[in-house]
């Protein structure tokens, strides 16, 4: 962790922390919300609304701030670790943030606004660290070197070219590059026994993180429940709805036992931090913002090792290069996965479709999303994007043991009988208008805000997670410009610079 920030404690969460919650699973305990009126509501229980309700919690300590979860327990969609990698994005590894322009020269600027985003991730869990909220960091945060692992002569030159640009910028400096077999075989043993002879090269950064989102996610809405923020599991948003200045937000009860009448509360402000669900529940909310917006389901599996002998050989994060016509999120890795104390290794993803928005989610999903406003955006990128299309299908009729060899491709002594087949969470790619295409594919994350800033929701799911706390400051500045002046000189004690960095 970071070590240079420095914070101070707030009174109001000190006095809070002296009652415990109840554990999150049994968080339905309390009066009826029907009626009620909150400042703010979160929906869903993921890395997202725990990041934005904790800057929300500390700015305003005194605003009623409910979560609302539709499954028993928060984290269990993307942001559960075993669906996503658990990479702390900092384009340190990700080659996709480095594409190479037309006359060789290599481009920087989106790694370099990459890495500082994650820095302020980085920065507000030291701070919460020092102020005692968060007991343990290393309950979710690994340092685990981040290495790029490339395969013949011309990736070997693009590695290379890659490197030279970018170890000039600040958060790369520490950079290595080698194409020695013996050295890159020091750094991650797994990559280079029983390899072929063939021209290799590796870059390594050995500050890198492997991140449990989900203990993160779980930190910090234990953090909040101590504040006392409200969290509802078991509850979902059927319903958004604008009236006399305040949301009207339906809230259907899913235990088997429960009234079928749903409540209805009121909020001042609304995050929709539903994940895939997020393009559904803020097209029911009217806004004009999300018109033409479209999702695109897609579906990944992982393979898994818990062997010991084989996790001891293997500490880093080793990302490699996409194959051509594959998505950006199809770049496979070998992956050190520590979770809940225990290690493992990860590879993948392998890309494939499903309709669902949401791992737990409906066959549905996708054909309720078209709307009027969406279709041609929707049908325009499916048309441009033949490529992918014809990607996920080869990769939705690949054998398992086709697949298992994009595993030999990094660890070429790998036996299949080592691992099993894991279900990734859902992605939904975000769709946009597109005045010449109809509509196009987007790989990044999408803050949609109404022009009020009475509601904000997050599309997209790349570099998610990692850039989160860096999404909510924009979202804070976007939503809330009354406000914001007043937050300043907390949000600088937080997480400095990060006020004016993001945009
Ligand atoms: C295969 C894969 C690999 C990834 N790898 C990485 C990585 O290495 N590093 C990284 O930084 N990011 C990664 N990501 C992205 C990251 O997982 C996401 O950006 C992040 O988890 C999204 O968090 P969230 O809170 O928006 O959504 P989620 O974690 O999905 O949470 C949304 C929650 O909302 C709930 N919900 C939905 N609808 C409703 C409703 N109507 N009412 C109440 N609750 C509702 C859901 O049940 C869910 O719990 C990966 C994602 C995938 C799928």
């Amino acid at each position: 962790m970071p070590s240079t920030v420095s914070v101070s404690t707030h009174a109001s969460a000190a006095q809070a922390s002296s009652a415990q919650p109840a554990p999150i699973l049994f968080a339905n305990r309390g009066s009826d919300i029907a009626g009620q009126h909150y400042d703010a509501v979160l929906v869903g229980g993921g890395i997202m609304s725990a990041t934005l309700g904790t800057f929300l919690s500390l700015l305003e300590p005194t605003w009623r701030i409910l979560i609302v979860e539709r499954l028993d327990e928060v984290a269990r969609e993307s942001s559960n670790p075993w669906n996503n990698a658990g990479t702390g994005h900092a384009a340190l590894c990700e080659l996709n943030y480095t594409p190479e322009r037309p006359d060789g020269t290599i481009e920087t600027t989106k790694a370099a606004t990459i890495n500082r985003n994650f820095e302020v991730s980085r920065t507000l869990w030291a701070a919460l660290t020092r102020r005692g909220l968060i007991p343990d960091p290393s309950r979710f945060l690994s340092v685990t070197p981040h290495m790029t692992l490339v395969r013949g002569a011309k990736d070997v030159d693009y590695l290379k070219r890659r490197y030279e640009a970018i170890r000039e910028v600040p958060g790369f400096t520490s950079m290595e590059f080698s194409t020695d077999r013996d050295t890159i075989a020091s750094w991650a043993p797994l990559l280079v026994a029983g390899r072929r002879d063939e021209p290799i090269a590796a870059t390594r950064v050995a500050e890198g993180t492997d991140i449990n989102f989900g203990a993160l996610t779980r930190e910090l809405i234990d953090i909040l429940r101590h504040r006392g923020t409200e969290l509802r599991t078991n509850h979902e948003v059927t319903k958004l709805h604008r009236r006399g200045g305040k949301w009207q937000v339906q809230i259907k009860d899913r235990r088997w036992n429960a009234s079928r009448r749903p409540a209805k509360i009121t909020a001042d402000f609304v995050f929709v931090g539903a994940g895939g669900y997020a393009l559904p529940l803020l097209q029911r909310s009217g806004i004009k913002e999300i018109r033409g917006y479209g999702g695109f389901p897609i579906s990944g599996k992982f393979l898994r090792t818990t062997n010991p002998d084989i996790v001891a050989k293997h500490q880093a994060k080793v990302y490699g290069k996409a194959s051509v016509g594959s998505p950006p999120m199809s770049v496979p890795h070998l992956d050190t996965r520590v979770v809940d104390g225990k290690e493992a290794l990860l590879f993948g993803p392998y890309a494939g479709f499903s309709p669902r928005y949401l791992k737990t989610g409906s066959l549905w999903d996708l054909v309720r999303s078209l709307r009027l406003g969406n279709i041609i955006s929707m049908v325009g990128a499916g048309w441009h994007n033949m490529d992918l299309t014809r990607y996920l299908i080869g990769q939705l009729i690949a054998r398992d043991e086709t697949q298992f060899r994009a595993l030999l491709d990094f660890y070429p002594e790998a036996k299949p009988g080592d691992w099993e087949w894991i279900t990734a969470g859902q992605r939904v790619q975000v769709i946009k208008r597109d005045k010449g295409k109809g509509g196009k594919l987007e790989f990044g994350t999408e803050l949609v805000t109404s022009s009020d800033g009475s509601i904000a929701g997050l599309l997209g799911a790349s570099p998610g997670a990692s850039t989160a706390a860096a999404t909510m400051v924009r979202l804070l500045k976007t939503c809330f410009p009354d406000r914001i002046d007043s937050w300043r000189s907390d949000l600088e004690e937080l997480v400095p610079g990060a006020f004016d960095s993001v945009g």
